[in-house]
């Protein structure tokens, strides 16, 4: 099992919803519960400007970099700027690249490996601005970083209760690419960009209901023959997120982790593992919703240590 973290993830972006605390205690549980050793732990370097530039623009990359953004842009990304924000989330995305060069390299002992990334899933960035608390689209920058390696065919399961659009956005024009996405209709973001396959959920929905239109999407997931999957593991559609209208129980999202790790195995494709959102009104809530999603990883990868 290789987990990708770092302490730095921790990223004082003042009072929030968002709890960057949680890779830290998600990270913290794993160890104490003998799910990780340390020795599973893999630090990453942070992404470069030259891969964040293969999906962001040059004049957004300066702006984050020299601390110009507009107010405007400032309050479309809901993040305050400062160099330890920036740095963060850069080193957040090199997680992801780091995470997908595990799971695809040829020297991996385990074929086909689930590779967990204690952070990322930041799907709300677009490439000429950030929104939501996206300032860099993570997933979207490690798709091109494999494409450029020579893997082409790849498939995004983003099942955050918030719609992908930044991902559908970026990938829109590229048929190697299939986006997947099951999310709450009417919530944030009010435009959604057309991915391969969106399903777009009542409010309160409930598990069954869930897990019936997952496993339909799965079937086309596997049906475009990928050669790596990203899967972003959002913890909202919980039914006591602050942020998401969906009504699944921890159970319901356990089982939701085992349909994707399962089917994605079973086709006998790499998996790289992203957190995404989580703004239960309990943080211990949203932790362990994540740390079981990696709990399920790891079972699957022999049952070491379980
Ligand atoms: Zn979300």
């Amino acid at each position: 099992m290789i987990v990708v973290y770092s302490p730095k993830y921790h990223i004082n972006i003042g009072p929030h919803v968002f709890p960057t605390e949680k890779y830290r205690r998600v990270h913290a549980r794993l160890l104490e519960t003998g799910v990780i050793q340390p020795s599973d732990v893999v630090e990453p370097e942070p992404a470069s400007w030259d891969d964040l530039a293969r999906v962001h623009t040059l004049e957004y990359l300066a702006t984050m970099r020299d601390g110009t953004m507009l107010s405007e842009d400032l309050a479309q990304l809901e993040l305050p700027w400062s160099r330890d924000m920036v740095d963060g989330f850069r080193l957040m995305t090199g997680g992801t690249i780091t995470a997908a060069g595990l799971a695809t390299s040829p020297k991996s002992q385990i074929p086909n490996p689930v590779v967990c990334h204690i952070g990322g899933g930041l799907h709300h960035a677009f490439p000429n601005h950030g929104e939501g608390f996206c300032p860099f689209n993570d997933v979207a920058v490690a798709a091109r970083v494999l494409q450029a390696r020579g893997l082409e065919r790849i498939a995004i399961v983003d099942l955050d209760v918030h719609h992908g659009n930044g991902t559908a956005f970026i990938f829109e024009s590229d048929p190697r690419v299939f986006t997947f996405s099951i999310h709450q209709q009417h919530n944030y973001p009010i435009w959604k960009p057309r991915g391969s396959l969106d399903i777009g959920l009542a409010d309160g929905t409930d598990d069954a209901t869930y897990l019936c239109e997952l496993e339909r999407g799965l079937s086309a997931v596997v049906a475009h023959t990928p050669q790596c999957v990203f899967y972003l593991a959002g913890a909202d559609p919980y039914e006591d997120d602050q942020l998401g209208g969906l009504r699944l129980t921890a159970a319901g999202l356990r089982q939701r982790d085992r349909l994707v790790i399962a089917a994605v195995r079973g086709a006998a494709v790499p998996l790289v593992i992203t957190l995404a959102g989580g703004y239960a009104r309990h943080v211990e809530d949203t932790v362990a919703i994540h740390a079981a999603t990696i709990e399920e990883a790891l079972r699957t990868e022999g049952g070491r240590r379980m």
